[in-house]
């Protein structure tokens, strides 16, 4: 695995997988490209939960929902009202900072000096954030007293009073702006699920419990994005929303928890790396009857979020619901006047109309790609004690399958085989397969070990009975990137191989 988040992003850079947004104007902030090694494996890694979580199961439908939303959606979800995160500015530069990061980037003796200034206990970091947001003018003079410093500068700060601000981003629809024609980009895939929830129920005529997933981007105006793609302002999601009936909650929750541990395991994020954190009554959301979060080892930033699973009760189709006041939710709701939809089904045993629970497993693509991509990167000292680095990828998201080298480039009796060979095992439909003839030989298995690419075929002068040994006639070489081990095949086997191999 790596050991630094440093070495990720530069071989992120040096290989195409991850570029800053908008470079050629000078970057912008929380805004990532995916090149050409980063979309094939962003799309390998949500191909495998998608074919997991829907083709896998039989109690599972897939969506795709807009991304702008009315913004009732996102009034009677609560976001409008809630989705944010506290901020202080410093008063001598005009610098804004999310509180918790700040007052955690701070030394050791810095948060204890905060914590002791706020009465709060000095272990219990989520503590004394709840107590610096609910004491806003205390939480002011603490910062400031206890010469909390501005990361930006490395001076001690000025510090206002911390206060929340929403990340949602608002855009206006429509030629007219006025100030009714607004509407937010999707913070969450979310709330898409819920409001086809009848949608989806009338259309495949789905009892309790199945589930809904939906992968695609969201949007947070985050204070201060950081840690390259660990925290960004336009992420992608994979979420489902599970619907079950009041009373089997914890027990799906329980379902879900193992099942994507052994998901991630799948994708060679191990078991031992994820810590499970069972969010403790007094940090949960809102809507959340208990909510566990898988925390990842990350190289440089430790164990920090990469999917949270939450049990939402009957709040989000409750709140989203008419006629709330005959449906016997369990959720503390706000009343909702504007909804046209009863979000009910029957109840397997009653048969009566009830708003099921939801159990919610959401991961970040991004999260996940630096997960993978973590696990994956290994140096390794060869026999003849030079330094290799290889992405040991799992095949199946290895953004390129086989690369095919013609060992000359100009002779086209070997282009035209390497060339046949590369349409052949294309069509196989695995994924990508490279006709690779930008370089030298050893040059090109260097670039395909620091890629992934499981497999390099080579076609060479013996393939085209060119050669010293004309028993090798219509075989390639083909290099193993974990063993180095090259193996002859016939070019007439190479398909059946190669898919054997990568099964
Ligand atoms: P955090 O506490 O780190 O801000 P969160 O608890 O707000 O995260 P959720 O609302 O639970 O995150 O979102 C579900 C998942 O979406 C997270 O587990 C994470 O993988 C991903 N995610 C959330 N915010 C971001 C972000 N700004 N950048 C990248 N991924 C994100």
């Amino acid at each position: 695995p790596a050991n630094s988040m440093e070495e990720l992003v530069s071989l992120c850079k040096r290989r195409g997988f991850i570029f800053q947004g908008s470079e050629i104007y000078g970057g912008l902030q929380g805004f990532y490209d995916y090149g050409p090694l980063g979309v094939e494996l962003k799309n390998n890694i949500k191909a495998a939960w998608w074919r997991s979580n829907v083709y896998e199961r039989d109690d599972m439908e897939g969506l795709d929902a807009s991304i702008i939303m009315h913004r009732m959606v996102l009034r009677h979800s609560g976001h409008e009202a809630t989705f944010s995160d506290p901020m202080v500015d410093n008063k001598k530069n005009g610098r804004r900072y999310r509180l918790d990061h700040l007052v955690k980037d701070q030394k050791e003796g810095v948060q204890a000096k905060v914590a002791e200034l706020m009465g709060a206990d000095p272990q219990n970091f989520a503590a004394l954030v709840a107590a610096l947001n609910a004491n806003p003018a205390q939480a002011s003079a603490a910062l400031k007293d206890a010469g909390v410093r501005d990361p930006f500068s490395g001076e001690v700060g000025d510090w206002t009073e911390p206060r929340p601000f929403n990340m949602m981003f608002k855009t206006t629809i429509g030629p007219i702006a006025d100030d009714d024609s607004y509407g937010y980009l999707r913070p969450e895939t979310a709330q898409g699920i819920f409001t086809n929830f009848k949608n989806v129920v009338d259309s495949t005529s789905r009892r309790l419990p199945f589930g809904i997933a939906q992968i695609g981007k969201a949007f947070r105006n985050e204070i201060t994005p950081r840690n390259f793609i660990f925290r960004v302002r336009e992420l992608e999601q994979m979420e489902i929303e599970f619907f079950c009936t009041p009373g089997t909650d914890e027990e799906w929750h329980e379902h879900w928890l193992e099942r994507r541990l052994k998901w991630w395991e799948d994708q060679g994020v191990p078991r031992g790396k994820i810590e499970i954190l069972d969010v403790p009554k007094e940090d949960l959301a809102h809507y959340s009857k208990r909510t566990y979060d898988l925390m990842y080892d990350y190289p440089t930033l430790g164990h920090e979020e990469i999917e949270g699973i939450a049990n939402r009760t009957d709040f989000d189709l409750g709140s989203h619901t008419k006629a709330q006041a005959e449906l016997g939710i369990q959720a503390r709701v706000d009343e909702n006047h504007d909804s046209v939809a009863k979000l009910t089904i029957p109840h397997p045993e009653t048969n009566k109309p009830v708003v099921p629970f939801v159990i919610e497993p959401s991961a970040g693509v991004d999260r996940a790609m630096l997960a993978v991509l973590a696990e994956a990167f290994t140096k390794e000292t060869l026999e003849n004690g030079s330094e290799r680095i290889v992405l040991k990828l799992r095949p199946h998201l290895a953004p390129i399958k086989v690369a095919v080298i013609p060992l000359a480039r100009n002779r086209e009796e070997i282009t035209s085989v390497a060339k046949a060979i590369k349409a052949e095992l294309q069509g196989l439909g695995l994924g990508r397969v490279l006709y690779e003839d930008s370089g030298n030989i050893g040059k090109a298995y260097r670039r395909h070990d620091e890629v992934g690419t499981p497999y390099c075929v080579t076609v060479d002068f013996d393939t085209v009975g060119k050669g010293e040994d004309a028993s090798l006639t219509d075989t390639v070489t083909v290099r193993d990137r974990d063993t180095l081990g090259q193996e002859r095949v016939k070019i007439s086997e190479l398909a059946g191989w190669i898919r054997e191999k990568l099964k």
